[in-house]
């Protein structure tokens, strides 16, 4: 019998090849000056930052350009963006990449039009002011964040990651355009690609999960097992992009209902301490971490499983086929810091969403599996 649950998208979806080419005439209902928030070089090199700015300007919307935001985005950057908008008055904000510019643009979105501290507005779900409206262009297909009410930002003086969570930040609109992921070298593909695996992996274990998350985990999962490996082998697949992209959608869908769990929590410090990427960081400790929730959950594990052949061994070559090694000690070769990687995760709230109870003890013991490759 279906539990009882609740579901809230408010994001419009676009989807396809050539939709950002209607940015302009999508986000001129909403505003008339918009600041674009993006990374370094991708967005220029790819040449959805130049198609942005002709949509915009032929709509009759003035843009100015926020184009430094970095992997993983510090509060610091995200306050030093959000000055720009107000200097600019800009009424609207226009975010084209991966996670980090899409996160950093819902963050600026707040800081534009509230004031005091940062740091006040992680865990509070809504502000004084309403936030500039959002409009996401996702480069990457892996966070979602296109269709998440989350901002993931980087705490330098904690060395922490922090969630801003609020129904306010979901994105208005999302253009969803396959062909802006094609100039994704094979690794950010598999990285990225493992991140929206992980994502509804971890939908499907949580203790929040719903029968339409369910739903929704487990189509991105076998979309994401049918197309991650041709996306990676041919990165101007466009079908393959396509497919990835709606995989990692559907993803983002289904962690905006039910969060994620102590996956990503183990992930975040290898990270912030180490520098290994977002998606890979959980990618290594996956077949970990499933093998650790198999207690509590063995059906809801074998059904993921069986999308990779049956087995944790099936799902690690799946993994490890596209060059990413689940062998901690390869990523981290000197091990010295997992003691204090171990006190932040035991703070994380992910951790409560997990379906297996987790003390400390189990997150050593990860660890120690993910350093010797391990599946017990
Ligand atoms: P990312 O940090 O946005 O980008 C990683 C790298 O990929 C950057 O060097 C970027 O270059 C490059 N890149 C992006 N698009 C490209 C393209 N089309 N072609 C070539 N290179 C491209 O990666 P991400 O994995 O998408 O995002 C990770 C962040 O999202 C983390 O901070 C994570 O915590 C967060 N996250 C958020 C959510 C959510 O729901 N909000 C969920 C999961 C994760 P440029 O810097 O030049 O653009
Ligand atoms: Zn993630």
């Amino acid at each position: 019998m279906v539990r009882d649950f609740g579901f809230y998208m408010p994001t419009e979806v676009l989807f396809g090849k050539g939709v950002v080419d209607r940015v302009g005439e999508v986000v001129v209902r909403y505003g008339k000056r918009a600041l674009i928030v993006t990374g370094k070089h991708s967005a220029r090199a790819s040449g959805a930052l130049a198609r942005v700015e002709a949509s915009l300007s032929e709509a009759g919307v003035a843009s100015i350009l926020f184009d430094r935001v970095t992997p993983n985005p510090s509060i610091e950057q995200v306050l030093e963006g959000a000055g720009y908008a107000r200097e600019a008055e800009a009424d609207l904000i226009v975010a084209i990449g991966g996670g980090s510019p899409m996160d950093a643009g819902k963050a600026m979105a707040i800081f534009a039009t509230n004031e005091g501290s940062a740091r006040d507005y992680f865990g509070v779900k809504t502000y004084a002011r309403p936030p500039l409206p959002i409009f996401a262009i996702p480069t990457t297909a892996g966070t979602g964040s296109e269709v998440t009410e989350y901002a993931i930002l980087t705490d330098l003086q904690g060395k922490d990651k922090k969630s801003l969570a609020s129904p306010s930040i979901f994105p208005k609109v999302a253009l969803a355009d396959p062909e802006l992921t094609c100039s994704m070298s094979p690794e950010i593909t598999v990285d990225t690609g493992i991140d929206a695996l992980t994502h509804a992996a971890e939908s499907y274990l949580a203790n929040r999960s719903t029968a339409l998350s369910d739903a929704l985990a487990l189509e991105s999962m076998r979309i994401i097992r049918g197309s991650l490996k041709r996306a990676w082998e041919d990165g101007g697949d466009v079908d393959a992009r396509g497919d990835m992209l709606y995989g990692s959608m559907l993803a983002g869908m289904a962690i905006a209902q039910t969060g994620t769990t102590m996956l990503h929590a183990m992930g975040y410090p290898l990270t912030v301490f180490h520098g290994i990427s977002h998606g890979r960081a959980n990618g290594i400790l996956l077949p970990y971490v499933l093998a650790f929730d198999r207690k509590a959950a063995p059906e809801k594990v074998d059904r993921i499983l069986e999308i990779f052949g049956g087995t944790l061994h099936d799902l690690r070559e799946f993994e490890e086929e596209m060059g990413l090694s689940t062998d901690l000690s390869e990523a981290l070769p000197d091990p010295d810091t997992l003691d204090e990687m171990t006190d932040h995760v035991m703070r994380a709230k992910n951790l409560a969403n997990n379906p297996r109870p987790v003390v400390r003890a189990d997150v050593e013991a990860i660890w120690q599996r993910a350093l010797c490759r391990s599946l017990g």
